[in-house]
């Protein structure tokens, strides 16, 4: 992993932003976020120089890092304000949580795999994002920190966790991706005043699985 963040990552940073907006990416602070965060040092060295391309890569572990793209869909969706509280399943390379703590989210990001979870928890740390980070089955939430503004799973589940829903705030949205081993489908869901949930189904997507004990 090299440590260092020059112009020609700088320059190929902002040609992904321009290519996540003809894709169809608008909200200015998302893109202002992927403008800032140093991707390349989320993923193994060897992909180096394709850091910037809008693609998923291998980062141990059989998991990978969303590609660019999915990491803004899903962002956007949030509609993040500064101090939300915000939970994070599936942690991974820590790349969508840095998106997210840069946006001025207090973040709690939970982890099933503990080489991973060791791993990136030290490269955030390094990097300066400072968050709370567990070692965990997310499916289930993390009870220690709900209520959330907001709650974002980075894997995909075979159905909706009560879990989530239940440590959710009133006005709460979480964004989640529902099918099976092949394709999900993005759902959002609001918690609305009288606690009933709304749920919009959006884009299809393709995602490692959501695995524990509301999940695979
Ligand atoms: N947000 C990550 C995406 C990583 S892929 C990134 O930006 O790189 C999804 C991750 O979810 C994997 O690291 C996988 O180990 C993790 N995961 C799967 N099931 C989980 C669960 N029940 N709890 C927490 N993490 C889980």
């Amino acid at each position: 992993m090299t440590e260092t963040d020059t112009y020609k990552d700088k320059g190929a940073r902002k040609l992904l932003v321009k290519e996540l907006r003809e894709k169809g990416i608008q909200d200015e602070q998302v893109l202002q976020a992927i403008l800032k965060v140093p991707r390349h040092h989320f993923i193994h060295k060897d992909f180096r120089w394709h850091a910037y391309q809008d693609k998923a890569f291998p980062i141990g572990e059989g998991q990978t890092i969303s590609q660019p793209y999915t990491v803004a869909y899903q962002t956007q969706l949030l509609h993040i304000e500064p101090n939300d509280k915000i939970l994070e399943i599936g942690t991974g390379s820590g790349y969508q949580a840095a998106i997210l703590m840069e946006m001025g989210a207090k973040l709690f990001s939970i982890e099933r795999q503990e080489k991973l979870y060791l791993k990136t928890k030290k490269l955030l740390t390094k990097l300066g994002y400072t968050g709370t980070f567990i070692l965990g089955d997310g499916s289930e939430g993390h009870k220690e920190g709900a209520p959330y503004d907001k709650i974002i799973v980075t894997a995909g589940a075979p159905k909706i966790p009560t879990s989530l829903l239940e440590q959710l705030k009133i006005g709460g949205i979480l964004i989640i991706p529902v099918g099976d081993n092949k394709e999900q489908v993005m759902h959002t869901l609001i918690k609305k005043m009288d606690g009933s949930i709304e749920n919009i189904a959006l884009e299809k997507f393709r995602f490692v699985p959501l695995i524990g004990n509301q999940a695979w």
